[in-house]
């Protein structure tokens, strides 16, 4: 059925079950004009927003919409990782086009439960409007750290070492591989289509000291600049260590591609990128999906470098997916 034949009341119902996974923590869901949720004594209160476009953000071409509500949640999902912080409430403004079938909003929003089941969120609460362009979704995530330990930014200091969580270039490896068909790159298309968010590791990370800590969004290159930026620090990551799929390995052969562009300019990994103390270094040791790659050398300056395999130094541009300019 149609979303304009079923109507605003009737969709925001068939949406609106099974949201609730963690009770303890909510006073009152979807229903009123405002949601009540309780905060826990001794936590800090942290939100954040993102929103996916039709077009923009995603296509159903290669997405299915169980898949963009996945994606969605784990966007939102994973910035309160990159905190340190557990993620705990949702609400979600969708602007829909009135032509669209309402399985389809559905579908994406039992993407959006299954993430919120799998890490202990509430969905309580929303808007739903309708529009003369693409589909719009909204998140809006509230989650909460330990008071004064949140992993900022701006805190790397010289001689910490650089770390990062999982795979790098999963996800836009995955998505070539999706538009070439290939049927024996499950993982990385798994990467792209419901990639997760690193809540333990996150967490794991404020619990040993991380200094800094960034999630994977725009790709590497890009979020090291972030933190490089921040800090106002210089640092160097080795080639050889940068932990890369053997699908993406695989992927790159057949198209001619350089696995090192998918793993530093590739978005959209939900990874995790951090900076620890050299103290916290056997936290991290034989610790899996976690890998050190680099450090940070020097006060100011702000740049990124990389050693390559034959040891030569060079500079890592701040390249990435930015949505007003390419450069
Ligand atoms: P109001 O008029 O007070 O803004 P609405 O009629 O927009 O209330 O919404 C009714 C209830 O349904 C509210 O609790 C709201 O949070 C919830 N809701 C509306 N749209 C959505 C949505 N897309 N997803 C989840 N909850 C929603
Ligand atoms: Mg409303």
């Amino acid at each position: 059925m149609k979303v304009k034949d079923m109507g605003e009341f009737t969709l925001i119902n068939a949406i609106s079950d099974d949201v609730i996974f963690d009770p303890t923590t909510v006073i009152e869901g979807i229903g009123d004009d405002c949601a009540i949720y309780k905060s826990t004594e001794g936590y800090e209160q942290l939100i954040s927003i993102d929103t996916m476009v039709e077009g923009i953000h995603f296509t159903f071409n290669t997405m299915s919409p169980y898949d963009i509500g996945v994606r969605l949640s784990t966007a939102n999902i994973s910035d309160i990782a990159a905190m340190g912080g557990i993620p705990r409430q949702i609400v979600i403004s969708i602007a829909i086009p009135p032509t669209m079938d309402s399985a389809i909003i559905k579908s994406i929003y039992d993407g959006i439960k299954h993430q919120c089941k799998q890490y202990t969120i509430n969905l309580i609460g929303g808007d739903t409007v309708s529009t003369s362009g693409p589909l719009v979704i909204t998140m809006t995530i509230v989650g909460e750290v330990p008071k004064g330990k949140p992993v900022l930014r701006r805190r790397a200091q010289v001689g910490d070492f650089i770390g990062v969580t999982g795979y790098m270039g999963s996800s836009a490896a995955g998505l070539d591989a999706i538009y070439h068909t290939y049927q024996d790159t499950n993982v990385i298309v798994q990467s792209h289509r419901q990639p997760q968010p690193q809540v333990a590791l996150g967490a794991f990370l404020r619990r040993i000291g991380a200094t800094a800590m960034n999630d994977i969004s725009d790709g590497l290159a890009s979020e090291l600049h972030e933190i490089a930026d921040t800090s106002n620090i210089t640092m160097v990551i080795e080639e050889e260590l940068i932990p890369i799929h053997k699908e993406t390995i695989l992927v790159s052969n057949r198209l001619g591609n350089n696995p090192l562009d998918y793993a530093l300019f590739g978005g959209e990994d939900f990874q995790l990128v951090f900076t620890i103390p050299s103290e916290s270094l056997p936290d991290v040791h034989n610790q899996k999906d976690i890998t050190i790659i680099g450090q940070v050398i020097s006060k100011g300056d702000e740049s990124v470098l990389m050693k390559g395999k034959d040891q030569s130094i060079r500079v890592i541009e701040k390249k990435g997916y930015n949505h007003f300019s390419h450069d």
